[in-house]
């Protein structure tokens, strides 16, 4: 498929412009010295200019998209405390002019860090239920909308951290910029993180729209290769529904699954991925987080090493969690 035909394809649905397209690709000069590795690249999605940044800017673009069309006037989103999504969500609908509520599962910190500072900044509702399962987080959001609704408004839940089949068709577009640059970077890897697994698939699917010209690694930082492998498929079978994509086995997404990086799970570090936020920022000025970018860029710096991947252009993808990065280190 053309490029510009992908591109028509993504743009079927509403979608609110959040972004500053095209965020930057840069070089990684010093850490290739560094490694010996030759062709790494970055695409800077942390840089993409709402809060903080990072990849829920593009989930957002169309969840949001979502809830303008429906007329919704209040958005209520989810998380931990220090939810990079949380944040992105509350300043995007500070930038739209919609209410927002954010429902967080602890109790309500004495010294806010990181991104709950963010919140504070933006002046945003929040509602702090305790330390709670997630079960317990999404019973009393879909109260709190069934009450919202009889006072007569008209509330949009973004579900499971941004990442539902909508959502994911953002990152899609991640693949098509990257390409449209092709000529001048050579790139034949792209590295993204695995967690909820909405930015593994969406970048999946925009290749495959692009008809797979780039290996997709997932380095999952979270579930299981195996768990994760579901879900993705689970993912792109409804993404492909919503884009009216037919269900053909010529139309593949085609990625590899590194599940070597994620150490003890989602949220615990590894010394490796400890060492890597400090490498990357020594040497290119760059910061990356404990819980998704540091795993996944050690795990591509990694594999490369070792020669496990042999590429002519590496790409990390910075998915963000600048605001988090505080509430990282503050204790
Ligand atoms: C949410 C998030 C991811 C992973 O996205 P999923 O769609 O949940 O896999 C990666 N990096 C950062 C910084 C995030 O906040």
């Amino acid at each position: 498929m053309k490029i510009q035909e992908a591109k028509e394809i993504l743009t079927s649905l509403n979608r609110l412009s959040l972004c500053s397209y095209d965020t930057p690709i840069q070089h990684l000069k010093h850490l290739e010295e560094l490694t010996g590795i030759n062709g790494l690249y970055i695409k800077r999605d942390d840089l993409n200019g709402v809060g903080p940044g990072g990849n829920k800017v593009r989930a957002l673009e169309y969840l949001l998209g979502s809830a303008v069309e429906n007329h919704s006037d209040i958005v209520i989103a989810s998380g931990q405390m220090n939810s990079n999504l949380c944040t992105i969500a509350a300043a995007a609908c500070c930038k739209i002019g919609i209410h927002c509520i954010l429902v967080h599962n602890n109790d309500e910190p004495k010294y806010p860090t990181g991104n709950t500072i963010l919140n504070n900044l933006l002046g945003i509702e929040r509602v702090y239920l305790g330390e709670k399962p997630e079960s317990y987080r999404n019973e009393y959001i879909m109260q709190m909308a069934i009450e919202l609704k009889k006072k007569g408004h008209t509330p949009y839940i973004i579900e499971n951290g941004a990442t539902t089949p909508l959502g994911a068709i953002g990152y899609a577009n991640i693949p098509l910029e990257l390409f449209e640059h092709n000529s001048q970077y050579h790139i034949s890897d792209i590295f993204v993180a695995g967690g909820n697994g909405g930015l593994a698939a969406g970048v999946a699917l925009g290749n495959m729209l692009l008809s797979n010209p780039y290996n997709v690694h997932v380095i999952t930082v979270e579930n299981t290769v195996d768990e994760l492998n579901l879900i993705l498929e689970d993912l792109m079978k409804n993404m492909k529904t919503l884009l009216n994509i037919p269900q053909n086995p010529l139309m593949k997404c085609q990625y590899s699954l590194h599940g070597d990086y994620r150490g003890q799970g989602w949220g615990i570090s590894t010394p490796e991925s400890i060492n890597m936020i400090h490498e990357l920022a020594a040497a290119e000025g760059i910061f990356l987080e404990k819980i998704y970018t540091s795993k996944t860029f050690f795990g591509m710096i990694d594999l490369l090493k070792k020669g496990s991947i042999v590429s002519k252009g590496a790409c990390f993808i910075h998915s963000g969690g600048f605001g988090a990065l505080f509430g990282q280190y503050s204790s």
